[in-house]
């Protein structure tokens, strides 16, 4: 007969069955090793076997092992023993100092000589000529980001009244889309300036010019 309760019934049975056959291995087995323990463990202990390092007597569980310990296994293998490199050291590429066969440069000073592709002088070039391109670039943004209503005098003003230590920030900044007016001017002390970077610190009351597009 079988019922919707059936299966449920026939799996918890084979639970309970194999439940208790593994109790009964367990009891086995571990009256089994007590026997034999019992049968060897004193003959063993009449003559046991020592460490082959230090001499030490190895309990009856590992009367098998050449060591009593790993530390000791690896003394008595590593004694007297030379390393030898796997791999030929390299020279350097740049300067010929020896390093690792999977280095090219013994330093980062030597793999960044190395591989840029300019001279001293004409990577200071290309830096000013970056400078050059990313200031004319803002001057661009400055200029389309000032309104044709703005107050050119103001401002020129404006600048020219900043305090020495102080620098002219742009409350939001020219990079996120804020306009180059008065009302988004403030100064800033030089170090509060590059702390403000590109974020947005509005001064108490400040209300910002919004972008006409
Ligand atoms: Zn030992
Ligand atoms: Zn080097």
């Amino acid at each position: 007969m079988v019922g919707p309760l059936g299966l449920e019934l026939n799996s918890n049975m084979k639970k309970l069955i194999s439940q208790r056959k593994l109790e009964a291995n367990r009891k086995n087995s571990v009256l089994g090793s007590q026997a034999t323990k019992d049968k060897f463990l004193q003959p063993y202990l009449a003559s046991p076997n020592h460490c082959k390092m230090c001499g030490t007597m190895l309990p009856f569980e590992k009367k098998k092992n050449a060591f009593c310990s790993k530390s000791c296994a690896a003394t008595f293998n590593n004694t007297g023993r030379v390393r030898v490199p796997k791999y030929e050291k390299v020279p350097c590429q740049h300067c010929g100092t020896l390093v690792s066969h999977n280095k090219k440069y013994c330093s980062i000073t030597c793999s960044s000589t190395s591989r840029t592709k300019y001279t001293p002088k004409e990577a200071e070039q290309v830096r000013k000529n970056r400078t050059r391109e990313a200031s004319a670039a803002y001057r661009a943004k400055l200029r389309n980001q000032t309104p044709p209503d703005a107050d050119r005098k103001a401002i020129a003003e404006f600048y020219a009244n900043c305090q020495k230590g102080y620098e002219v920030d742009h409350i939001i900044p020219i990079s996120k889309g804020g306009l180059h007016t008065l009302s988004n001017l403030q100064y800033l002390t030089i170090t509060e300036n590059r702390k403000k970077g590109s974020k947005m610190v509005p001064a108490e009351g400040f209300e910002p010019p919004i972008l006409r597009l």
